[in-house]
């Protein structure tokens, strides 16, 4: 089978699940291009638990994780099938030391939000896979290694976050306010980064520019990591959004491969 690609997505606002904007507008031609997956693995900024853990279930529910934004967007959901048996598959090439099954999470909105615009039709069974709290960004970049071999057994990795995320100082009354200058330096030092492939100094992330304002927790921008724990030497990385909205929150996002 094909290697398929490794795609980061970021998500930013919920409010990207109903505007267009530039952002979704680059979601739903990314998704004209990519080739139909058996499975979807979502690695979520929104799942995070204790020991690394893949959703089994056959029917997941669409989690609406996001509080105070207008009724429309409760309304909206993604009626995707599960994935047990890609999922199992997971637990399986990991070891049962490593990763286990869960039967209560469902598909959060860092998963359906970019989802939705991706594979409108919710025709390919996702499942997720959570953030380990107790683990290091190190320890999260060589377990993301071990997900290599799912490239070749039709499961499209998509890791959903955005590499800075400050919700403190998020501006909510416009989806493109004018963004920080520190946002900006930030975000283009990880865009070089991430070109050359420097991936020591996107897991030391503590000395990059600005790191206390730009990834106040980690949630978000361990997915990224994720991502580029599977490049390999040499590997093509495109960027499909580089835009940054409500002035703190980057929304670069790239495929890997394919
Ligand atoms: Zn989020």
């Amino acid at each position: 089978m094909q290697e398929l690609p490794v795609l980061f997505m970021s998500h930013g606002s919920p409010m990207n699940i109903i505007e267009k904007n530039s952002f979704t507008h680059s979601l739903s031609e990314l998704g004209k291009t990519l080739a139909k997956p058996e499975a979807i693995m979502v690695i979520s900024a929104h799942w995070l638990t204790k020991g690394t853990k893949v959703t089994c279930l056959p029917n997941p529910r669409t989690i609406y994780d996001f509080y105070g934004f207008p009724e429309e967007l409760y309304k909206i959901d993604y009626p995707c099938p599960g994935a047990p048996q890609q999922a199992e598959k997971v637990v399986k090439t990991l070891g049962s030391d490593k990763v286990s099954c869960d039967f209560e999470w469902g598909i959060d909105h860092a998963a359906w939000s970019v989802l939705k615009y991706l594979y409108p039709q919710a025709d390919i069974p996702v499942f997720e896979m959570s953030l380990d709290v107790l683990k290091s960004p190190q320890e999260h970049y060589d377990l993301a290694q071990e997900l290599a071999p799912l490239r070749k057994e039709g499961i499209l990795v998509v890791a959903s976050g955005n590499p800075v995320h400050n919700l403190r100082r998020a501006k909510f009354d416009h989806t493109y306010a004018e963004p920080y200058p520190w946002a900006i330096e930030a975000d283009q030092q990880m865009k070089g980064l991430l070109q050359q492939g420097d991936h020591a100094s996107l897991i030391q992330y503590e000395g990059l520019s600005h790191a206390s304002l730009t990834i106040p927790t980690t949630e978000h921008y361990l997915p990224m990591l994720y991502a580029v724990a599977l490049q390999k030497a040499g590997e093509e990385l495109a960027f499909t959004c580089e835009d940054i909205q409500n002035g703190s929150v980057s929304m670069r996002s790239f495929v890997i491969g394919g």
